[in-house]
């Protein structure tokens, strides 16, 4: 078996209950919820939307909102205020253009103002079940370069080498796992001795 190959099935077999990390019960929350996750960790977020969710429903609860009224859900929420901004921008953007709904395809999602690939891919595969590719985030990032699966730094150039490295049924799931091993072993530091890729990882310090 090809190494790449090797190291997805380890990380299955080591993270089975790997998942996607912030809650939500529709796109507009997934919406929400990934323009807050930014520099803030991911228990946070889902803390703060618990309330967030109860008040704001709609794309326009979100624009008509009173800015300083919505900063007061998000005190532990890094860049909040920002944040806000973005939110309502992308609300206003939503109701103008697409019937206050959250759209289903790539090309809409990515018109919306501050949504990449990484965040449009998010939601349509955790939102909407359509896989067309990879959310490439930090994680993923840094992971599949130490393991040797792309030479790039540009998120999008690695979305498409590990696109044609891996089949499309295993791109749901690969940043799930890429995130669970980079948040408890391959971290900014990784802690090599103890990971169960060490013998085939590329980048391991041993
Ligand atoms: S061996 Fe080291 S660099 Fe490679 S995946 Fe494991 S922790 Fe990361």
């Amino acid at each position: 078996m090809e190494p790449h190959l090797q190291m997805l099935q380890l990380l299955k077999q080591n993270y089975p209950d790997a998942h996607y990390y912030l809650r939500f019960s529709n796109p507009l929350e997934l919406l929400i919820a990934t323009m807050l996750a930014p520099q803030t960790r991911d228990v946070a977020v889902n803390k703060v939307t618990e309330q967030l969710f109860l008040k704001y429903k709609t794309a326009e609860d979100y624009s008509q909102a009173d800015p300083e009224e919505l900063l007061g859900y998000l005190s532990a929420i890094n860049y909040a205020a920002k944040k806000v901004q973005y939110i309502q921008t992308t609300c206003r953007f939503l109701i103008q253009k697409c019937q206050g709904q959250v759209p289903d395809t790539m090309e809409a999602l990515t018109e919306l103002p501050g949504v990449g690939r990484k965040t449009a891919n998010s939601i349509l595969i955790n939102a909407f079940n359509k896989v067309v590719g990879i959310s490439v985030d930090v994680h993923v990032i840094r992971l599949s370069q130490r393991m040797g699966w792309t030479k790039q730094q540009n998120p999008e150039k690695i979305e498409k080498d590990l696109m044609s490295l891996f089949s499309q049924q295993e791109w749901k799931t690969l940043s799930w796992l890429l995130k669970a091993h980079g948040q408890k072993i391959c971290k900014a530091k990784p802690d090599c001795l103890h990971c169960f890729m060490n013998q085939i990882c590329p980048k391991h310090e041993l």
